[in-house]
């Protein structure tokens, strides 16, 4: 193993598990490569930031969200603080709130289920579809009240939009998309994110698309949102001194957009390199007693996390881990099961699916840089333990 990277991280615990007894590690993660040739540029562009005082917005800002819009398929794109963010602002301007009832997947990240909470909203769980690890349609199609529904792409994986908005038309409810996992991701022939009022994104360091930071966006076709967006990031102000609503503070930051839009041209190569190794570990893993989510059609998974389901799941990931594979678990609670939303009439084993899938989904190293060694060592250290 040559990369700086990889002997950064030999002998270091993750967990409390000693790593790399055999000395190969496998990470998850390797900023290097992220910006290999445009190092220099990206540094001399934050550099002129640094010393002009331009911290906040601005024109790097307005150019990343041009090309991100561009890039979405999108006519809007509002660069906001975090993923989170975005999502409670998209709720906010699709005037959600107080009392109104939101459908979500049971299995997701806290985040999206945390956005519904802070506005007031109910969150209104739909269980996973084993076949996808998505929420499961035909319990959301027997939901009649909602105001909206919260699809999450999970883990790269777009869900099923045109069904999702049917049901969605049928109740007059609006759609919000959670991309933070998708960036890029297809459903069927668009391009997720533009297929619901608002597309949520987050840029953290561990997305397809990384920040150095914290950093997300909203995208719209509506020229109606996108306008409360910019007014809700920015203390409500519809010009300075003009708070015409009850906004946050919640804006992309200049450096942030200068090394979005230094990666964001490597997004669609890197999603087809994640899909190329997804397609080796499936088809040398899928003799093991696993199973992996069912994409519908090519292109319409983004392998954000490649995610393995097994019985073995602990005595796995601890086999994985003293290997120097650095394998981990997303998400080891469901998020329902979390003590933050204790108080809510969620019981215990009301989503057998999401709650499952926290006990047996293992997700494997997916870097776009992984090497060929790399990914036979995570190959034979799986079949070891088979
Ligand atoms: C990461 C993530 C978020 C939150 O994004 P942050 O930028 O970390 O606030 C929301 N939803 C999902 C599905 C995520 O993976």
């Amino acid at each position: 193993m040559a990369s700086n990277h990889v002997r950064f991280r030999q002998g270091g615990r993750i967990s409390n598990i000693q790593f790399g007894e055999y000395g190969m590690i496998v990470s998850r993660y390797n900023y290097t490569s992220q910006f290999s040739d445009r190092l220099p540029a990206t540094v001399a562009a934050i550099q002129e930031v640094l010393l002009n005082g331009d911290y906040i917005l601005g024109n790097h800002v307005e150019s990343f969200e041009a090309s991100f819009a561009a890039f979405v398929g999108a006519n809007y794109c509002v660069g906001v603080n975090s993923g989170t963010d975005a999502l409670i602002l998209a709720l906010s301007a699709c005037e959600l709130g107080h009392g109104s009832r939101i459908a979500v997947p049971a299995n997701t990240f806290h985040a999206t289920i945390l956005a519904i909470v802070r506005i007031g909203a109910v969150p209104i769980l739909i269980d996973a579809d084993p076949r996808t690890f998505l929420m499961d349609l035909d319990s959301l199609e027997a939901e009649r009240h909602l105001d909206a529904i919260l699809p999450v792409h999970l883990f790269g994986l777009a869900a099923d939009m045109e069904r999702i908005r049917l049901h969605a038309n049928r109740l007059g409810a609006i759609v919000i998309e959670d991309c933070a996992q998708a960036h890029g991701a297809m459903d069927g022939s668009r391009r997720t994110g533009a297929l619901g009022a608002v597309g949520c994104y987050s840029f953290h360091p561990s997305k397809n698309l990384a920040a150095a930071g914290d950093a997300g966006a909203c995208v719209t076709n509506d020229a109606d949102i996108a306008e409360r967006l910019r007014w809700l990031r920015q203390l409500g102000q519809k010009a300075q001194n003009d708070h015409v609503v009850a906004g946050f503070n919640s804006r992309l930051d200049a450096i942030q957009a200068i090394v979005l839009s230094a990666k964001l041209p490597k997004l669609e190569p890197w999603n087809q390199a994640r899909a190329a190794i997804a397609a080796r570990y499936r088809s040398e893993l899928g003799t093991y007693p696993v199973s992996f989510q069912e994409p519908r059609g090519p292109r319409e998974h983004v392998y954000h996390l490649f995610q393995m389901r097994t019985r073995d799941r602990d005595d796995l990931l601890r086999h994985l881990r003293t290997s120097g594979v650095d394998a981990t678990i997303r998400y080891p609670v469901a998020a329902h099961q979390q003590p933050a939303f204790r108080q809510a009439t969620w019981a215990q084993g009301r989503f057998p699916v999401a709650e499952a899938l926290a006990k047996e989904l293992l997700c494997l190293p997916i870097r776009p840089d992984l090497s060929e060694e790399e990914i036979t060592h995570v190959l034979r250290s799986v079949g070891e333990f088979f």
